[in-house]
């Protein structure tokens, strides 16, 4: 056999025996002689490196991702309807037989994975592409992260489609998460709080390299798309298993609703036995037919109803109450528990929200409680065990003043929060804001944390988001715990972050009610901060969805002689205070058009393109079909959609054709 064919067979037999291992849970050769396998095929890619295929499995583990392009879904990824008793249930089946008449009805039960949900692209049997769910239209491009995961198969076997897009539940398995744990408390890190948001965090971690230390796994449950040879939800799994993906074998086929019940009602107890977290059961129309008879409500499909399990309750004691101080001043209280274990994680608190709250519940230190896991990361408590309270229990005195600056709290009708008003010298409002400028979605400066943040702040480095534009190289190394990498990183993050563009400069100044969206609007409105600053009442809320509250927030914050100066000093560093001109234009140039982006590119992401299209009254749709319009081409574009866009005698433009259609 000559090297690329012993490399192709190498592939093949590993591949193999990964499935066995890491799907089906019954390894069939021993970790020595895969060991032997594996050796062989790193040495022979060493020695041919232009025989080295995509789809090796050692080709898992990339290098860093810069960060992650937003991309359309080809087909909408929904939510579920919830569930919550049998009432609810025979309900669902009424609204289904109106839709498909009085017939009889075959349902799947699966169980409902809680992890985080990603889309698998599969070109000719090869993973392409895994989207995290985003907003359900689009989400993050997080293939890396994704290849690293051992039972996601690289390649598959069998019958399978040549195009089709799978989707699923990255978890984390309880023995693993908890492995992860002992680690980061040996290591003296923070443990994690729960699988669920650690599963999801780590697919977007830049470095695949941590993310395939994470012990990952991924479930299957759906096919998104039209299958000719596939009739049932049933039918599918059992695919899709045969194809090489890991699709648990806890699904069943019900024949009545009591059925499904029953299922229910064994999944309650038995799921606690199950190597990692569930929240409900989904139970699907079996029939693919029938549930493209019944099709989608605006957010959730209505072939499918999530049964959601009680959410676990157990009692703590109430040790202490903190109240914490976000960055808005908005006061917060939360309760110290003795720590106790709760769906898998150990609890040490759960927020109690606001005055109104603890009085209504009658919380007193000593007191025994229920607490609960929601959705939410902090658990929540539900009520207190009057029969356990001890006799001396005091009723709770809320705070009246600040814990961190000592200046009296205000409440204002409406508000179910206090607040603390000392805006300028309140140090965790300070330092929340500057955390919030320096955040992902504002200035996303790399190199500076929250700890490195108070670290400043604590030493009377900076005491604005302004003041970090102005640090002294010199005086940051001199700090404990700063080495001169670190300081570099620090000052580049803080220089490119001058790049950053105007909307997100405008959503890091916290202003409040200024999210995300707003600040666009308001940058894409007005187009420069001295436009904004100089907009009044009325020409504020002839904005589409800005209101009156938000009009006075933005009115207050520039009224402010302190602000007024932060900007200022913001313009006078060079930070990005107007939109670019590409995003001035808006006008029709486009309309009629619709548009497919493809591949990579450097100099915009593609929600910007996406943007720039619409902005011209074109339209960008998810593939490419006789009535896309233009393919707008990056790097590294499938050679698959070159082909289908040649075929359909679809034009190929580059950025540069682009700009030149809209200026
Ligand atoms: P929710 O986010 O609560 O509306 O629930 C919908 C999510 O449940 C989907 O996006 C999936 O990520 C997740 N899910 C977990 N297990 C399943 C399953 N067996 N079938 C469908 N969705 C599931
Ligand atoms: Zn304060």
């Amino acid at each position: 056999m000559n090297p690329e064919e012993r490399i192709k067979a190498l592939i093949h037999i590993i591949e193999k025996h990964n499935h066995s291992y890491y799907v089906l849970n019954s390894p069939d050769i021993s970790d020595y002689e895969y060991d032997m396998l594996y050796k062989e095929l790193e040495e022979l890619e060493l020695s041919h490196p232009d025989k080295k295929l995509s789809h090796s499995p050692t080709q898992r583990v990339g290098s860093i991702v810069k960060g992650f392009d937003t991309e359309p879904h080809s087909q909408r990824m929904y939510s579920l309807d919830n569930s919550y008793n049998k009432e609810d249930l025979y309900e669902w089946v009424s609204r289904l037989k109106k839709v498909i008449g009085e017939v009889p009805i075959e349902y799947t039960c699966e169980l409902k994975y809680d992890g985080a949900s990603i889309s698998l692209t599969y070109e000719n049997g090869q993973l392409t592409k895994a989207l995290t769910r985003g907003d359900g239209t689009q989400g993050d491009n997080v293939t890396a992260n994704i290849r690293t995961i051992k039972s996601i198969p690289l390649t598959l076997k069998g019958d399978y489609p040549s195009f089709f897009e799978i989707r699923g539940e990255v978890v984390l398995p309880f023995e693993n998460f908890k492995k992860l744990n002992d680690l980061r408390v040996s290591n003296g890190e923070e443990p994690f709080r729960n699988p669920r948001n650690t599963a999801s965090g780590s697919l977007k971690i830049q470095d695949p390299s941590i993310v395939s230390q994470r012990g990952l796994d991924c479930l299957l449950y759906q096919l998104a798309g039209n299958f000719p040879h596939v009739k049932t939800q049933s039918e599918f799994l059992e695919k899709a298993a045969s194809w090489g993906f890991k699709v648990p074998n806890t699904a069943k086929k019900c024949g009545s609703i009591e059925e499904v019940l029953e299922f229910i009602s064994f999944y309650d107890t038995a799921r606690h036995e199950l190597p990692y977290e569930t929240d409900g059961v989904v139970v699907k129309v079996n029939s693919l037919e029938f549930q493209a008879e019944l099709g989608y409500t605006a957010k959730s499909p209505r072939w499918a109803m999530a049964y959601k399990f009680k959410a676990d309750s157990v009692e703590s004691e109430v040790e202490s109450i903190d109240y914490q101080v976000g960055r808005t001043g908005a006061i917060t209280p939360v309760a110290n528990l003795s720590p106790v274990l709760l769906a898998g994680t150990v609890v040490k608190r759960a927020s109690l929200h606001n005055a109104d709250q603890i009085e209504k519940l009658d919380i007193r230190i000593g007191d025994t409680v229920f607490v609960e896991k929601g959705g939410e990361i902090i658990p929540k408590i539900t009520g207190v065990n009057f029969s356990k309270r001890p006799l001396n229990a005091l009723s709770l005195k809320y705070i009246t003043h600040c814990p961190k600056c000592n200046s009296p709290l205000h409440r204002v009708a409406g508000d179910a929060k206090h607040f603390c008003l000392n805006e300028r010298d309140c140090p965790p409002q300070i330092i929340g804001k500057i955390c919030h400028f320096i955040s992902r979605k504002a200035l996303d400066i790399d190199g500076l944390g929250e700890e490195t943040v108070s670290l400043l702040y604590e030493n009377k480095l900076i005491q604005s988001y302004a003041d970090l534009y102005t640090l002294n190289p010199i005086l940051l190394i001199q700090l404990d715990r700063m080495a001169q990498k670190s300081v570099d990183n620090m000052l580049n993050g803080i220089e490119a972050s001058k790049q950053i563009p105007f909307e997100k400069v405008l959503f890091g100044l916290g202003i409040r009610f200024v999210g995300e969206t707003v600040a666009k609007k308001l940058a894409r409105s007005f187009g420069s901060i001295s436009a904004l600053r100089d907009a009044d009442y009325e020409s504020l809320i002839a904005v589409d969805e800005i209101g009156e509250v938000i009009a006075k927030s933005v009115l207050a914050f520039f009224e402010d002689s302190y602000n007024n100066e932060l900007v200022n000093r913001l313009v006078s560093y060079g930070l990005q205070m107007e939109l670019s001109s590409e995003f001035k234009l808006q006008g029709h140039k486009l309309s009629g058009l619709n548009f497919v982006i493809s591949g990579v590119f450097e100099t915009y992401s593609r929600p910007e393109l996406k943007e720039l299209i619409e902005l011209n009254g074109g339209k960008v749709v998810g593939s490419l079909s006789s009535k896309t319009s233009y393919l707008l081409a990056g790097d590294q574009m499938g050679p698959s959609k070159k082909a289908k866009a040649i075929s359909l005698d679809i034009p190929l433009i580059s950025v540069e054709d682009f700009l030149k259609m809209i200026s």
